[in-house]
């Protein structure tokens, strides 16, 4: 009996990662971590005909990401390989060919042309797709319907088949879900669904039913769409492998549209115009980009844990989790059964909260290289995170900085003077010429200093403070944002200080 909890995460390689996928991944990962076990990544790949080139890389690179990585992979490997399905081609055929033996599957040698006419022939309005199932099965041309003698023909003269369960009549297949509690479903709803292809690929029905139980799966985390397939996997489980290794069953909730109207889809993403994949995806036959949190600027710990508490919470009103917190605290009881409904500006708002929270140093350099990607290249990494400091308060998404910050390393491509220009007058004029001339004999160039200057030389001009700032900070900046003034002008330096109100002076004439 192994009872070291091992857990896998077993995507189909078809594309780009969706919220869904990355919350399996981790929560999958948050329970193996919690329980001392093993996190598995296993590619399902045994349908190439969905095989889309570059997929797989692009999982792995979305679990880097977010630092959930796993313990055996296609890339790491480990006891239990391989772990990409299609190199484990030669293993599930010995187990589809015992359940023949033990009566539990059968093959089927239907055309595609002789399943078109079943279904066209047994068509009703109730049952305008009719499914290969107990009902029918005797009408088609399979080893049940057929005669040994005959099966064993078409066997020998290399017929193509393919292995199909046998599925029982009126039977209640029932498990206990760890999130949904007990779960019935009766067999008559299940068809006799196909475990070994033609090709002799598996589907993923048996190669999933094989595969945990080679690789020693105690947990199996997947999306509620797969509840469907749970009563085959099951009763696939029991036929080979008896009740005793079965793995606990746990369906977690969708993730829904932000109006809870059905789950949320790629589709959902471009239309209302916020990410639903962890990274940019190009699909590499359109082409199409897909836009990701990471590139339009979500911290790693941010993503993770705005998808943690996207249906878990512990209980409490704690919102902001690191993962170590989460490893600590997640439960499976606390999975709510309900989906959670996706909320961007709410995602957004982890993002600002995790900017504020972690030291500058963890992101540093993502910001730096964008900043040098738009021309800004960073030599003073000193006054750069000075900067990130000053202006993160004001910043959701990575992007954010460049806006919040790059008037500090480059003049401002425009001044907005026609926010100076209705209230400027000849005084002001005067002020700012001594301004000049005070800032550049002052001892030091300190912010309270510098500011107690300009309140004493405001005092004297019988001008209020607060109608001079604001010209100040359009010189400075550009336009009315940013943080203090006075702390934008110590970290522009004195001279770069003065070049800008002289600059804008000239404008204003
Ligand atoms: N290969 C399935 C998928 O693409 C995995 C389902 C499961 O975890 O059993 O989602």
């Amino acid at each position: 009996m192994n009872n070291k909890v091992r857990v896998r995460f077993a995507p189909s390689p078809t594309g780009g990662l969706h919220l869904g996928g990355m919350r399996t991944v981790l929560y999958n990962y948050l329970f193996a971590r919690k329980h001392g076990g093993d996190f598995i990544l296993r590619i399902e790949d045994t349908d190439q005909s969905r095989y889309v080139a570059g997929a797989e890389e692009y999982i792995l690179e979305c679990l880097k990401w977010c630092g959930l990585n796993p313990d055996e992979s296609p890339q790491t490997g480990g006891a239990y390989g391989p772990y990409k399905q299609s190199e484990r081609k030669s293993i599930y055929k010995e187990y589809a060919e015992r359940l023949i033996k033990d009566g539990k599957a059968y093959y089927a040698f239907d055309t595609s042309e002789e399943l078109e006419t079943m279904r066209s022939k047994y068509k009703t309005l109730e049952n305008p797709s009719p499914q290969y199932d107990k009902t029918l099965r005797a009408q088609m041309r399979n080893s049940i319907a057929l005669s040994d003698n005959e099966t064993k023909h078409l066997l020998e003269i290399n017929t193509p088949f393919v292995i199909r369960i046998k599925v029982p009549e009126n039977e209640t297949v029932s498990f206990t879900d760890m999130i949904r509690g007990e779960v019935n479903f009766n067999t008559s709803t299940i068809d006799d669904k196909v475990l070994l292809k033609a090709d002799g690929m598996p589907t993923y029905h048996l190669a999933v039913v094989v595969d945990d139980y080679l690789m020693k799966i105690t947990h199996a985390f997947r999306g509620e769409e797969w509840l469907p397939s749970a009563p085959v996997h099951i009763l696939l489980w029991r036929y080979l492998f008896g009740e005793e290794n079965m793995p606990q069953w746990a369906h977690l909730p969708l993730i829904l549209k932000p109006d809870g109207n059905g789950k949320l889809s790629k589709r959902d993403g471009d239309r209302l115009g916020f990410p639903v994949y962890a990274m940019n995806w190009i699909d590499p036959k359109t082409k199409e980009l897909t836009k990701g949190f990471r590139e339009l600027g979500f911290l790693p710990e941010a993503f993770i844990n705005m998808l943690a508490v996207l249906g878990w919470n512990d209980g409490t009103e704690q919102e902001l989790f690191s993962l170590e917190e989460l490893i600590e605290k997640f439960s499976i009881d606390r999975v709510h059964k309900n989906g959670a409904k996706f909320n961007y500006e709410k995602a957004k708002w982890f993002n600002h909260e995790w900017i504020k929270k972690l030291p500058v140093d963890n992101w540093q350099l993502t910001v730096k290289n964008s900043f040098e990607e738009k021309g800004i290249v960073i030599n003073d990494d000193k006054k750069f995170n000075t900067v990130l400091e000053l202006v993160k308060d004001r910043c959701t998404l990575l992007p954010d900085f460049f806006e919040q910050a790059s008037f500090f390393f480059k003049s401002p491509e425009t001044i907005d003077i026609t926010a100076i220009q209705p209230k400027w007058n000849d005084l002001k004029k005067q002020f700012f010429a001594e301004l000049i001339r005070a800032y550049s004999l002052a001892t030091e160039w300190q912010h309270d200093d510098l500011e107690k200057e300009f309140k004493e030389m405001a005092a004297a001009h019988q001008i209020k403070a607060g109608e001079l700032l604001l010209p100040f900070r359009i010189m400075l900046v550009g336009g009315k944002f940013g943080p203090g003034v006075f702390d934008i002008a110590v970290l522009l330096g004195r001279e770069e200080t003065i070049h800008r109100i002289k600059h804008t002076l000239q404008l204003l004439h």
